[in-house]
C-alpha cells in the first residue's frame, strides 16, 4: 500500500534519513568487556521480531527513502536463518531501490558465510577486532578466538568483499598495539576505524577506566605513520585520515564530541522493533505494535514518519557519569 505521508524521511533539522542500522538479535557468542557483562541476560526469544517481520519493516524504510541497510546486533551471524534475511533484502539491491546492504560482525562465524553473503549482494563488512594478540583478544572478548576471526576476514576478502576493521580504544589494554593495527590493516587492504568507549548499558567495570580519547590514539599512530586529514565523510560520526605508507583510510569515531550530529543521516532499529532516532538518547518508537496490528503498511509508514519528526538535534553522552548515559546496551540498539 502506498505511503500516506510522502516518500522521504526528512527530520525537523532538514537532515535526510537514508541509513538504517538493524540489530537482528541481542545475543552474542562473545562477551566483550566494554559491551556487556559476563553474565548478560538476553531478551526472551518471543520478544524478537521474526525474520519476516524484519524484512517487512526494512522494506517499509526502503520505500520511504532509506538507501543503505546495515545488519548488526548482538552478533547477527548467530541468529538462526539469518541468510534468509540477507537473501530477502538483496532483492532491493537487484531492483535498484537500495544502494548498499552491509554487515557488522565479530567474524566468529564469517568464514562459513562469506561466499553466501557475497551472493546476496553484500559488498562491505565491518569486523570488530580489538587486539591482534590471541590471549588479549580472548581476555577482551572473554570467549573469542582470534584465529577464527582472522580466518573470517580472509574468507570475505577472498570472496571479493571490502573489510573495515573496528577497534575500540581501551586504555591500558590495547593502546600498545595501535601502530601494529595500522600495519595489519594495510597488509590486508582493510580500512580501520577507532572508536571511543560509549556509556551504554551496565558492564562489570567502570567505563571511565577503559576510556581512551582518540586524540591519544592519533598521537600513537603518528609516532610510526604519516597521516593526512581528508574531507571524506560517511554521514556518520567518523573523521577520516589517510595513511601515506599504506594508502588506507583510518576513521576516528569520537561520540563525546558533537561535531557529527549536524550531518547525521541514520536511525537504529532494535531486534524488538523499537526505533531509536539517536544512539545517545532514550526517545524511541515502538514499530512492532504497528507491524503486528495488521497487514496494511500505511499505519506502519505513518509511525515511521512520526518517529523521524522527533529525531533530536544531538546526543547526550558524558563518559565521566557514574551511570550509563543510556540504559540499553549497544548490542540491543545495534552498533
Ligand atoms: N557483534 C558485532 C561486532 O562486535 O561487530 C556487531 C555488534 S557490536 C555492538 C558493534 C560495534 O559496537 C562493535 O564494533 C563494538 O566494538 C562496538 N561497541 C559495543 N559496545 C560499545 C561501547 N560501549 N562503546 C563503544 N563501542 C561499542
Ligand atoms: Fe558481542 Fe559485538 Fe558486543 Fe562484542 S561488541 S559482546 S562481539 S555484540
Amino acid at each position: 500500500m502506498p505511503s500516506t505521508t510522502g516518500p522521504s524521511l526528512i527530520d525537523p533539522f532538514g537532515r535526510r534519513v537514508t541509513y538504517l542500522r538493524v540489530s537482528v538479535t541481542d545475543r552474542c557468542d562473545f562477551r566483550c568487556i566494554y559491551c556487556m557483562s559476563e553474565h548478560m541476560t538476553f531478551l526472551p526469544k518471543a520478544e524478537l521480531l521474526t525474520l519476516e517481520e524484519l524484512d517487512r519493516l526494512c522494506s517499509a524504510f526502503i520505500r520511504k527513502g532509506v538507501r543503505k541497510l546495515r545488519i548488526t546486533g548482538g552478533e547477527p551471524l548467530v541468529r538462526r536463518g539469518i541468510m534468509w534475511l540477507f537473501r530477502a533484502l538483496g532483492r532491493h539491491l537487484d531492483r535498484g531501490a537500495l544502494d548498499e546492504l552491509a554487515l557488522t560482525t565479530n567474524a566468529s562465524q564469517l568464514a562459513r558465510y562469506a561466499a553466501e553473503l557475497a551472493d546476496c549482494g553484500v559488498r562491505r563488512v565491518n569486523v570488530s577486532i580489538d587486539s591482534l594478540n590471541a590471549e588479549k583478544f580472548r581476555a577482551i572478548t572473554r570467549i573469542g578466538r582470534l584465529d577464527q576471526v582472522v580466518a573470517g576476514v580472509e574468507a570475505v576478502r577472498e570472496a571479493g568483499l571490502a573489510v573495515k576493521i573496528n577497534t575500540v580504544a581501551l586504555k591500558g589494554v590495547n593502546d600498545d598495539e595501535i601502530g601494529d593495527m595500522v600495519a595489519w590493516c594495510g597488509d590486508r587492504d582493510c580500512d580501520l576505524t577507532f572508536i571511543e568507549v560509549m556509556p551504554m548499558g551496565e558492564i562489570d567495570g567502570y567505563r571511565s577506566e577503559q576510556y581512551m580519547p582518540l586524540t591519544a590514539v592519533r598521537d600513537k599512530i603518528e609516532e610510526r605513520w604519516t597521516l593526512t586529514d581528508t574531507d571524506y565523510r560517511s554521514g556518520g560520526p567518523a573523521r577520516y585520515v589517510t595513511v601515506a605508507e599504506t594508502g588506507r583510510r583510518i576513521g576516528f569515531i569520537t561520540p563525546h564530541s558533537h561535531n557529527f550530529c549536524e550531518s547525521c543521516n541514520r536511525v537504529r532499529l532494535t531486534c524488538t522493533g523499537t526505533l531509536y532516532m539517536c544512539l545517545g538518547r532514550d526517545d524511541s518508537a515502538d514499530l512492532r505494535a504497528h507491524l503486528r496490528a495488521g497487514s496494511s503498511d500505511a499505519p506502519l509508514e505513518a509511525a515511521i514518519d512520526d518517529a523521524i519528526a522527533r529525531k533530536p538535534k544531538g546526543h547526550d553522552f558524558v563518559i565521566e557519569r557514574a551511570a550509563p548515559a543510556v540504559a540499553r546496551h549497544m548490542s540491543v540498539t545495534g552498533g
